[in-house]
């Protein structure tokens, strides 16, 4: 193995899925050399998991899984509230009550930071997928001599943010940040699966944009009703969150979708806001039209059952 270690950060989505196959192309005609490595949230889709372990088969690649662990931070965050005067006994015997990790990435970060993230305080991604791929991975390559390159799967068509970034930027002296498919359109995404024979995430053709978290803290209001129609299981599992995160808040109050981080349609109705902006309330919320003024009898039917953005049904 060469002194270079290249590291394919895997979602289960198209772009990361389409720069593992060019990886293996690159590797078929050049033997370069690569790993994949996935960051499990704990919020991910059952369909992603399972998708991630088909992949994984039919290409041949081992996918290494990582998952954070917060208990320490929890256990010092239990320490703090003991102590800290800032606590009145009630809100301080409420938050002791509960705070106790769970085993679940997403779930515990919350717990630890008392609310959820939003998109100005967007620590999910930060702490999920930066962090845990830098402390559980990448570190210690860097520590045994290795030099890193860490490949993401981003495209400049994604967002503006994007749009600005480099192909190539340089972490620290061993590390460089590759993003291979910077300035692919999504048609070669597509094509690259289409030629290793590799089916997309399905829940692309369940009307999903993205297939991170279910849901993502920056849902659209039509990914929020798809979500809700098809697998309302997960819209429960986070309204049982927003339970609990509100346990050990200090405040009493989180909810998973943030006002910073929605969409300028939701942002601009301020009144359905402040008036029920929980899982439940965004939920009835996705299901109207007109600024959430008017129930859509439209949602109220069955979905069709495909729903993709890119055509998958061709
Ligand atoms: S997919 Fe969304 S919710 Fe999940 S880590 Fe990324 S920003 Fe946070």
């Amino acid at each position: 193995m060469s002194n270079v270690r290249r590291v394919l950060h895997t979602s289960g989505g198209k772009d990361s899925g389409a720069m593992v196959l060019f990886a293996l192309e690159l590797a078929e005609r050049y033997g370069m050399e690569f790993e994949c490595l996935f960051c499990d949230t704990g919020n991910e889709h059952e369909i992603t998991l399972e998708y991630l372990h088909e992949f994984a088969h039919r290409t041949g690649i081992k996918i290494t899984w990582v998952k954070a662990n917060f208990s320490a931070n929890i256990a010092r965050r239990r320490l703090f509230v003991e102590k800290s005067a800032s606590y009145t006994d009630e809100v301080r015997k409420r938050v002791l009550q509960h705070l106790q990790p769970t085993g679940n990435p997403f779930l515990d970060l919350c717990m630890w930071k008392g609310r959820f993230p939003s998109a100005t305080k967007r620590f999910c991604t930060v702490e999920l997928k930066v962090l845990t791929a830098r402390e559980q991975y990448i570190d210690p390559l860097l520590d045994e001599g290795y030099t890193v390159e860490s490949w993401q799967g981003v495209r400049a068509e994604e967002s503006v943010d994007r749009a600005a970034l480099p192909k190539r930027s340089v972490e620290d002296e061993n590390l460089t940040i590759v993003r291979p498919l910077l300035r692919w359109p999504v048609a070669k995404v597509l094509a690259m699966h289409r030629r290793h024979n590799v089916p997309l995430n399905p829940l692309y053709k369940l009307g999903m944009y993205r297939v991170g978290c279910m849901p993502c803290i920056m849902a659209r209001k039509d990914e929020i009703y798809r979500i809700s129609s098809r697998f309302p299981y997960h819209i429960d599992r986070i309204l049982e969150w927003e339970w609990l995160v509100s346990q050990v808040s200090k405040k009493g109050g989180s909810t998973f979708f943030h006002k910073d981080g929605m969409s300028d349609d939701v942002k601009n109705d301020r009144e359905l806001i402040a008036r029920e902006s929980g899982i439940d309330g965004m939920v009835r919320w996705s299901k109207t039209r007109y600024g959430g003024r008017q129930y859509s009898l439209l949602k109220e039917l069955p979905l069709p059952s495909c729903q993709s953005e890119y055509g998958l049904c061709e």
